[in-house]
């Protein structure tokens, strides 16, 4: 266990030069008090959690005081936003302190989110308020805590620093953590810019800090590219797997690691949706629920162009054409397990398909059915979830081809409700409850985002006394309209 002053930096990418990122130092925020903190996140650096309570940490979190082995940077990167490619974005609000190199010899890159103006602001005040910070601190940590992977969050800090947006708003900052935070909008930076030897250098890297697997291969590029496509194709099934909807899949907001990055107007789908759409911005659903695959295909495809200089064409289209296939088998291997299943039979993924296209249009919460699948024997399951579909006909029809397929399964309902249990959480990170969290923490009151972050924390488990966390939504807390000003 550590002191915060005792982490050791080691920083990697600050040390690729100014053609990738700039020193910046944060602007500090104005009384700084520490909202909440992950003690597992803190574990991935070695921190004592005692250390969150030191008047150090807060400081630190809010920009007031440095590590003097820290170099903080705000990085260059461009991408495509809905589609359409902008040319020069980069850590606008946000800055890499620097790389830990925690005791296994992992680097972490901690990344200080809110910290004030950089060349890459434009327009913006280079802050981050707390509802913002909030929704990423829950969502990162939850997330993790389904397995779906993603950056990670230390802590947000609040502060009583005044930020404008639709109404007057405080500031806060967020430390997030990553492998790296290299997005696919890095690689298109340098390649539009016709900065093919920065290019380069930038693959490097990422090949050796992160794909060390790949350097032995034939051309290292492709086998790189192919890796991110597997994670990729990985990574979007959980997310339909669990009905995440990320809301902002703009290129600069898809990391090269594959994992869950850059939290705007996220939502986990309450009653089932294909069609949801998170984000009060995206007016012609590109970021719908059901886009995400294909928009992930269309990401892919936009970093393809960018290493086309080290790459032949031909074998990156033939990579790409593995993400559909692939992502398949993952979704409907985690629906399988979702709906209880050990063994693969033919007629699964129709089975899945038909539950889905049931689904819609009616009143069926998304998370919430598969728990109470598993809650009881499948006949009396069926017999309570029956009520919230439209189609009812076709909903007898899939319970008794479900009930039969559960049946090859084993009568052993104990083992069968343990199996399903573990992967269909009890809690779910609904937008109303981070709301509610959110609105006692804009009045001083820390105490529910911390105990909702620590029920999220083992979504799995049943946690006595939360009842209150299990609940449906309110119809007040389905329509909430959360946007990318944040
Ligand atoms: P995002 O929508 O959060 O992924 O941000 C898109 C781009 O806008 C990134 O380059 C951000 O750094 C930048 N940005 C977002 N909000 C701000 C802000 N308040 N001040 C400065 N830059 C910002
Ligand atoms: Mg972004």
């Amino acid at each position: 266990m550590k002191a915060l002053a005792d982490l050791v930096f080691d920083n990697r990418f600050a040390r690729l030069g100014d053609a990738f990122s700039t020193p910046v130092l944060p602007e500090p925020l104005e009384q700084p008090r520490l909202v909440v903190a992950s003690a597992q996140a803190m574990a991935l650096l070695d921190l004592d959690p005692a250390e969150a309570d030191t008047e150090l940490f807060a400081e630190i979190f809010a920009g007031h005081k440095l590590w003097s082995d820290a170099e903080p940077r705000a990085m260059v990167y461009s991408g495509h936003q809905f589609g359409v490619y902008n040319p020069r974005l980069g850590d606008g609000r946000g800055l890499l302190l620097g790389e830990v190199v925690n005791d296994a010899g992992e680097h972490w890159d901690l990344h200080l989110k809110g910290a004030g103006q950089t060349p890459y602001s434009r327009m913006g005040d280079g802050r981050a308020v707390l509802r913002s910070s909030i929704r990423e601190f829950l969502a990162s940590e939850y997330l993790h805590a389904l397995g779906i992977p993603t950056t990670r969050a230390l802590c947000v800090t609040g502060s009583m620093t005044p930020v404008w947006r639709e109404r007057q708003e405080s500031g806060a900052m967020l430390l997030r953590l990553a492998p790296s935070h290299v997005r696919f909008g890095h690689f298109e930076y340098f390649y539009y810019t016709n900065q093919h030897e920065q290019l380069k250098v930038l693959g490097e890297h990422v090949l050796s800090c992160h794909f060390a697997d790949c350097l032995s291969a034939e051309n290292p590029w492709a086998a790189m590219f192919r890796a991110v496509v597997e994670r990729n194709a990985a990574l979007i099934a959980r997310w339909q797997a669990y009905g995440f909807c990320h809301g902002v899949m703009n290129s600069d907001n898809m990391s090269i690691l594959g994992i869950t990055f850059d939290y705007g107007p996220y939502a986990f789908l309450d009653d089932f949706d294909a069609k949801h759409i998170c984000n009060h911005s995206d007016d012609s659903g590109r970021y719908s629920f059901s886009n995400q695959v294909p928009i992930a295909h269309w990401n892919l495809a936009a970093l393809a162009q960018a290493l086309t200089p080290f790459v032949e064409v031909e074998q990156l289209r033939e990579t790409l054409a593995l993400f559909l296939p692939l992502y398949q088998a993952h979704h409907l291997a985690l629906m399988r397990r979702r709906l209880g299943f050990t063994q693969a039979q033919e007629g699964d993924g129709e089975l899945v398909e038909r539950l889905l296209q049931l689904m819609q249009g009616g009143a069926v919460d998304y998370s919430l059915f598969f728990r109470r699948l598993g809650e009881r024997a499948p006949a009396e399951a069926l017999r309570q979830l029956r009520e919230d579909f439209v189609d009812l006909a076709g909903f007898d029809q899939w319970a008794q081809d479900y009930a039969a397929r559960t049946a090859q399964e084993g009568a052993d309902q104990t083992a069968r409700r343990a199996r399903m249990h573990a992967v269909n959480p009890l809690y779910v990170l609904r937008n109303y409850l981070a709301q509610n969290a959110i609105t006692a923490a804009e009045q001083g009151d820390y105490g529910p985002v911390r105990e909702l972050h620590a029920v999220l924390s083992r979504p799995f488990e049943e946690q006595p006394g939360m009842q209150t966390y299990t609940e449906r939504p309110p119809e007040w807390g389905k329509h909430l309209e959360i946007s990318c000003s944040s």
